[in-house]
């Protein structure tokens, strides 16, 4: 009924799969046929505390009951909070603006590196370079911005100004004296799972420095601890001028935040959100960050982020005709599959097995497990992709 209700009502931009699920508890979903799913997906890198999350939903249902949104016009305690909490966690020296999604938050970064390269004298400066296997978005400037040829099918005629380089080698090459901006993923989630070089990028950010040109690291994916500090540019020991974050700070409400250490960039009126930041997402981050800091603190993170990559690899020991390496850092992870034909038996074999899991690329079956899932649930979770491994090599 309900299936019939989605294809009769919603538009057909998803490849979706007519599972309905209900609720949630830590890495498990449940469906209306009470089938019990583990989820190595967290909803896309997003419900990293897990699903119900008591605390989240106690800060939900009690700023739900007191205020929920007044507008910018107004100070907002918790957007001042949260601020204040991300910055003073990510040991960068830098301001925050909210907005409600990872696209929002990189077209907040694109419109700061503009502004900076029409104030910071001549010539004005507008190139943002990004690199080919990247993705930053689904708006038009923000798919621009991805590299990926196939993205930019349509919706043109889009903005100037993006430049694409093969890979952070190829970059150098392609700076004039119109560029301002470089802008990467340190670990490329939809491109395939894949972590750049750490000296490569050091160098990089040093090189960007000497010629005044902002580098800005887009973390809608990889912050909040997906790789096991609060940003990657933290694992990579480097200071961006610019930092997005989106995916996992909310738990499930939407949100995004643009970072940088251009604190007076914007002057009033220059950008602005009527949702971004509102009092019931900045609280629910708040408790989400507030649950992370303490969880890393305790060595509960690592110790969870060891364990599944230890057993990610039995896989790739135990299936060399099937897997080509494991790839990625902390808990974004990927198994390089030799076909996409096999990946996506796998992904339809995990699910036979009521497992979750995630593509990435062309052929990376992807995990994006949530950051708190238990010994339990991810020991659960890859015995089901023991079986659905097992009847991928079967067939
Ligand atoms: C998901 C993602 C985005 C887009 O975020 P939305 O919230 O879907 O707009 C941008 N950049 C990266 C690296 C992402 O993974």
């Amino acid at each position: 009924m309900f299936e019939e209700m989605d294809k009769d009502f919603i538009l057909h931009s998803y490849g979706r799969n007519y599972v309905n699920f209900t609720h949630g508890a830590g890495a498990k979903v449940w469906d209306d046929q009470d089938n019990e799913y583990i989820d190595f997906t967290s909803g896309i890198g997003v419900v990293s505390v897990g699903h119900a999350n008591e605390r989240v939903s106690n800060a939900i249902c009690d700023q739900a009951k007191k205020i929920i949104h007044i507008s910018n016009l107004y100070l907002i305690e918790p957007q001042a909070k949260l601020a204040k909490s991300l910055v003073e966690k990510s040991g960068y020296d830098m301001r925050c603006f909210f907005a409600n999604s990872g696209a929002e938050a990189n077209e907040g970064a694109i419109k700061i590196a503009r502004k900076y390269g029409e104030v910071d004298g001549e010539p004005k400066r507008y190139k943002v370079i990004t690199l080919k296997h990247s993705f930053h978005g689904r708006t038009i400037s923000t798919l621009k911005a991805t590299g990926q040829e196939k993205m930019h099918n349509y919706f043109g005629p889009f903005p100037d100004g993006f430049v694409y380089a093969d890979d952070i080698d190829h970059i150098a090459s392609l700076i004039d004296d119109h560029t301002v901006c470089v802008m990467i993923e340190l670990v490329q989630g939809e491109g395939g799972v894949e972590p750049q070089d750490k000296a490569k990028v050091q160098q990089l950010a040093k090189m960007l420095k000497e010629r005044d040109i902002l580098l800005a690291i887009d973390e809608v994916q990889t912050g909040i601890y997906r790789t096991g500090e609060l940003f990657a540019a933290n694992l990579y020991e480097i200071e961006p001028d610019i930092i997005t974050v989106a995916k996992g700070l909310g738990n499930g409400v939407p949100i995004g935040v643009v970072m940088t250490t251009l604190k007076d960039i914007f002057s009033p009126g220059d950008h602005g959100s009527t949702f971004g930041g509102n009092y019931l997402v900045t609280r629910a981050a708040f408790e989400v960050l507030e649950i992370l800091d303490g969880y890393k603190n305790s060595g509960g993170l690592d110790a969870s982020l060891f364990y599944f990559e230890k057993r990610l690899h039995e896989f790739v020991e135990k299936y060399p005709d099937i897997i080509e390496k494991a790839v990625g850092l902390g808990l974004m992870r990927g198994l390089r599959i030799k076909s996409a034909a096999l990946l996506s038996a796998l992904v339809e074999n995990a699910f036979n097995e009521k497992l979750l899991v995630l593509k990435a690329g062309r052929n990376t079956l992807r995990f994006l497990p949530p950051l708190t899932i238990s010994r339990e649930e991810t020991d659960e979770g890859f015995a089901r992709l023991e079986k659905a491994f097992a009847a991928t090599k079967a067939s």
